[in-house]
């Protein structure tokens, strides 16, 4: 018996290794236009996700169908939904999580990439490295993941190949393999040599997809230009194959290292090698900390984080989404997990998966992949669900408001739906809520000025609450902690009237500006002031 069981348990086991190990669950960091959603479009055609290049941005009628806050998104031509896209090539899983494209928003971008394993950097040719680019890879940097280049827009002028690479050396210290080549620049753009296999693929005419690189003689590509100089691209790539360093995947894994590919987006060009290389290079769904221990991927036990809450995304769907990563093991439909927050257990009756954006029924999930979870506000960013285990994932974090306001509200019998509609919104990302601890009106705080948009369209649209919001004395909010709890305390009496909770009540101290906050950090020794907080 026990024997049958054991068997059993190992051919689950192995089945789970399987399962895992062909995930990639990655995400795109780009400037806003350097092509990130022409790429996502074409990435999802070649998994078949979508069979309509063009839904991505989809202007019109399906746009149309999302509630009324979206009207912000869509007035001001961004993107503020973090949606997850999945789809299978050549027999692999691949999860992209989209990061907003624009500059506000970014506390979702960055617990976005806490939830991947590796990221695609699309820089446009014509730019190089640029303002968000280099942010988001900062992040990543800090996060160990590790990054594939891919530079768009060949088929336009560019600056020169050598010297793109170049700045990514030096502005993000990071070394580069070029495994494929541009051949011609802009509109004597003819395709790319694959520096690893040799071999041109032509732009046009074939091979331009998945198929293998065309073994074109270099002399015939004048048959095919007259004005390319062929001598010239041959001492090119000779430079190139001989002065590049070797792929070493240890590098690139570790984040020192990254393979660069030549495309175009726009013409679907170069597109099937980098997902070639994603599907090769990039690491499978990666070991992450808890507060108790390190949880492995085919750690059986089924384990997640939430990073992303987003509500009505559909009409239809009158709830709250709760993006959650799987970090271990297998989420099958109808289990019950446990939320460790409360202790308490939930039912995760209908996970959903997001084949592009159709919501559809998951029966199971694995570790690396992303499911939706379907709740009324039960789940808060950072919250970790176990099938039972008692541990906290850490490392998905809060940051410190930018941007402080008190919210006003025009009917003041209406205070207690406010301070509602507020936890909830603070448990959804939407802004921070800070309770001063003297009992002024709540403060709220948010990274970018598009959140205090968000929220005012989404109490009146929810919750019949119209508000305004006013600059308020304090401009900046820090967490203040101390391994000395009595110290701690201290420093709160002495500044009640600066002190405010968060959400899950923890100390918040609010400074005037930036010289009152030096001055009261350099004064309160053994107090720590952060700007950011690992959510739990
Ligand atoms: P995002 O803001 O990064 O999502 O950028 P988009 O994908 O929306 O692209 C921005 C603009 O660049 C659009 O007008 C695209 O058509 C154009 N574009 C994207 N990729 C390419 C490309 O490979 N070549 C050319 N010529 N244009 C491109």
């Amino acid at each position: 018996m026990s024997d049958i069981a054991t068997t059993a348990e190992s051919t689950a086991r192995s089945s789970l290794a399987a399962e895992v190990s062909r995930r990639r669950t990655f995400a795109i960091i780009s400037h806003p236009d350097a092509g990130k959603t022409t790429l996502t479009e074409k990435l999802l055609l070649f998994g078949g996700a979508i069979n309509l290049a063009g839904q991505v941005k989809a202007k019109g009628e399906r746009r149309n169908t999302r509630s009324d806050w979206m009207k912000i998104e869509r007035e001001r031509g961004i993107s503020v939904v973090t949606s997850v896209m999945t789809f299978e090539f050549e027999g692999l899983v691949f999860n992209l999580l989209d990061t907003p494209g624009h500059e506000d928003f970014s506390e979702d971008t960055y617990r976005t990439l806490t939830a991947v394993d590796s990221a695609v950097m699309v820089i446009d040719a014509a730019k190089g490295i640029e303002a968000r680019t280099r942010k988001l890879f900062e992040v990543c940097r800090l996060r160990d993941i590790p990054i594939i280049t891919f530079i768009n827009k060949m088929d336009r002028e560019s600056r020169d190949v050598f010297e793109l690479l170049d700045e990514i050396e030096k502005t993000l210290a990071l070394d580069t393999t070029p495994m494929t080549w541009p051949v011609g620049r802009g509109r004597e753009f003819l395709g790319t040599y694959d520096v690893v296999n040799g071999g041109v693929r032509l732009l046009e005419g074939g091979g331009a997809k998945t198929g293998a690189a065309q073994q074109i003689e270099i002399a015939e590509l004048a048959k095919l230009n007259a004005n390319l100089d062929v001598s010239a691209v041959k001492d090119e790539l000779e430079l190139v194959t001989a002065a590049s360093k070797p792929f070493e995947l240890e590098a690139f894994r570790e984040g020192h290292l990254t393979p660069v590919y030549f495309g175009s987006a726009l013409r679907n060009f170069g597109v099937g090698d980098l997902l070639q290389g994603l599907g090769k290079f990039a690491p499978e769904p990666r070991a992450q900390e808890s507060d108790q221990r390190k949880v492995e991927a085919t750690d059986p036990r089924m384990s997640a984080f939430v990073f992303k809450i987003q509500a009505n995304m559909d009409p239809n769907h009158r709830d709250r989404i709760a993006f959650a990563r799987l970090c271990s093991g297998k989420l099958s439909r109808g289990m019950k997990a446990k939320l460790v927050r409360t202790g308490k257990s939930m039912p995760l009756s209908s996970p959903q998966f997001f084949f592009a954006q159709d919501r559809s029924v998951a029966d199971e999930a694995y570790a690396g992949d992303v499911v939706g979870i379907p709740n009324h506000g039960t789940l808060r960013i950072g919250d970790t669900l176990t099938d039972g285990e008692d541990f906290n994932f850490v490392g998905v974090p809060s940051f410190a408001p930018e941007i402080v306001r008190r919210v006003r509200l025009t009917d003041a019998m209406k205070a207690k739906k406010l301070k509602e509609a507020l936890q909830q919104m603070s448990e959804e990302g939407v802004v921070q809520v800070f309770r001063p601890r003297d009992g002024a009106p709540a403060l709220v705080g948010v990274v970018g000025a598009l959140q205090l948009d968000v929220l005012k369209a989404r109490l009146d649209a929810e919750y019949s609450l119209p508000v305004e919001f006013e600059v308020s004395e304090f401009q900046l909010a820090r967490w203040v902690s101390s391994d000395d709890r009595k110290k701690l305390d201290t420093f709160i009496a002495a500044n009640t009237s600066s002190i405010a909770d968060d959400v899950d009540g923890d100390p918040v101290y609010l400074a005037r500006n930036e010289f009152y906050l030096g001055y009261t950090r350099e004064r309160a020794e053994g107090i720590e002031f952060t700007n950011v907080k690992d959510v739990k």
